[in-house]
């Protein structure tokens, strides 16, 4: 006998759409092979938590024959590519959205064993696994690449070991600044590790995304830290070496000069909630999941909700880089079936939520993560629900705060971006981290260590309360505590 193993299964979706067809089988595995819930990750991919080793196979066969994949969802090759996921936008996101579908799929690797052991295929003799980027021994790490349209930068662009930012004039696509170098994990006690933003080192049209992305990746591959997986993403490459030499490497192997960076806005690095209509007059919702757990409870019933949807309604489901989900591409006629349906569930976006909650990501942690120290999903709702109270005495209500949670350093909720920022420390114990920009491009800085609830309570209710009096006109909360000094 051998202990009931139990494994988190992640899948992915470029840009994270899926069909509804897609989703009914997902939703069902769910609670075949799952514990009943899904998770929506902060990089626009799904996970199913407790999956049994003996089911692991069926899943992962159930989750390709729904003509969606769970390879390269780990493991040290360019994850899924991140993107605005509602390219129906502008015609700019259209196009955008198919170069990061595009990336995502070259960068896949090419080895077959995934298919032998997983889908049953049979091993051709004579068939080696050759990997044209990847090598044989692959990256020293996992490769993170996201593309961003400003004004939004709901993917954070700066969080990415790779990013586009997009350039357009005119409604016509010109072309992406490039950044390099992102990355949120660090570890407790090592100096040698640290959250990063990206530095943008230039433009490119859009012809040349592959071949860049590919040199940087190919870069990385040849001069990444083979000896010690915690200093190996790209960024400490890039700090290990410094930029100008990155820069020159890079420009080396393309053989020209990546153009000087063009100006760029970002405001706001979270979701727009409610419907929006896209440029092919069709309708999305963008609704709030918290914390991105799909899962019926008392009272809320989001995972029937969705279900039902996906079964009456000709849409598609969208992922986004803040846990949340858009109900996408759905004809007029079909609005107030969608809201019967939600508000039946009693998952229609409540107006009642803060600013601060509709800000929110925490990450899974304890109970799932076997690398965390502390409560991070299952406690930050509660604690929001403390920090509403002192949020409505100062009448802070509709004031959007990003608030981050993760039970590690690690940084899978990018914690490291949050104007409120908490790392667990051990259970009931968090380090705070305050100051953070609202749109994503400055990290936030660590206020204090080791506080329990009560204490976190009080250290943030007087900077809440000094915010409300004298806050500027449209400063954000992440602006003000730098103003004042406070970190
Ligand atoms: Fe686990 Fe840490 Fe990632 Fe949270 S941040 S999911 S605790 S590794």
């Amino acid at each position: 006998l051998e202990p009931l193993y139990q494994f988190m299964t992640r899948v992915r979706a470029a840009g994270g759409v899926t069909t509804p067809a897609q989703w009914l089988v997902l939703d069902k595995l769910a609670d075949k092979y799952g514990n009943g819930t899904l998770k929506l990750t902060t990089r626009q991919s799904f996970q199913f938590h407790g999956i049994l080793k003996r089911n692991l196979k069926s899943v992962i066969q159930d989750v390709n024959k729904a003509l969606l994949t769970t390879i390269a969802t780990c493991g040290d090759v360019n994850r899924n590519v991140m993107c605005n996921p509602n390219p129906f936008l502008s015609y700019v996101h259209e196009e955008v959205f198919g170069l990061a579908k595009k990336l995502s799929d070259y960068f896949q690797p090419h080895t077959k064993a995934y298919y032998e052991i997983w889908l049953d295929q049979e091993k051709v003799a004579g068939t080696e696994d050759v990997e044209p980027l990847y090598h044989s021994t692959y990256l020293p790490r996992k490769f993170k690449i996201g593309f961003a349209t400003p004004p939004h930068n709901d993917i954070d662009f700066f969080a990415s070991d790779l990013g586009f930012i997009t350039i357009e004039e005119n409604g016509e696509l010109l072309g992406f600044n490039v950044g390099v170098g992102g990355g949120m994990g660090s570890t407790f006690g090592d100096a040698k590790t640290y959250p990063r933003l990206s530095n943008v080192i230039g433009f490119i049209t859009p012809d040349k995304v592959q071949e860049v992305a590919e040199t940087v990746i190919a870069i990385q591959r040849d001069f990444g830290n083979r000896l010690n997986r915690k200093n190996a993403r790209l960024k400490y490459t890039i700090d290990n070496r410094g930029l100008d030499w990155f820069v020159n490497e890079l420009n080396s192997r393309l053989g020209y000069s990546l153009e000087p960076s063009r100006p760029f806005n970002f405001t706001t690095n979270g979701d727009t909630y409610g419907w929006t209509e896209g440029h092919n007059g069709k309708l999305f919702y963008t609704l709030f999941v918290e914390n991105g757990r799909v899962k019926d409870k008392k009272g809320y019933t989001l995972k029937t909700a969705i279900r039902e949807i996906a079964k009456q309604v000709e849409c598609d489901l969208r992922l986004t880089g803040n846990q949340n989900l858009i109900i996408g591409n759905v004809d007029k006629s079909a609005l107030l079936t969608i809201e019967g349906i939600l508000t039946e569930n009693g998952v229609l976006n409540n107006p009642e939520n803060t600013g601060l909650r509709l800000n929110s990501m925490a990450c899974v942690a304890l109970g799932t993560c076997g690398l965390a120290f502390a409560e991070s999903e299952r406690y930050l709702p509660s604690l929001i629900d403390k920090l509403d109270v002192i949020i409505k005495e100062v009448g802070l209500e509709n004031e959007p705060i990003t608030i981050r949670m993760t039970g590690c350093p690690n940084g899978c909720a990018r914690s490291a971006l949050g104007e409120i920022g908490f790392i667990g420390r051990a259970i009931g114990t968090y380090n705070l981290y305050l100051g953070a920009s609202y749109n994503g491009d400055r990290l936030n800085t660590l206020y204090k260590e080791m506080l329990s609830e009560e204490e976190i309570l009080q250290s943030i209710k007087p900077i809440l309360k000094s915010y409300a009096d004298e806050k500027l006109d449209g400063e954000h909360f992440g602006d003000f505590v730098h103003r004042k000094n406070i970190v």
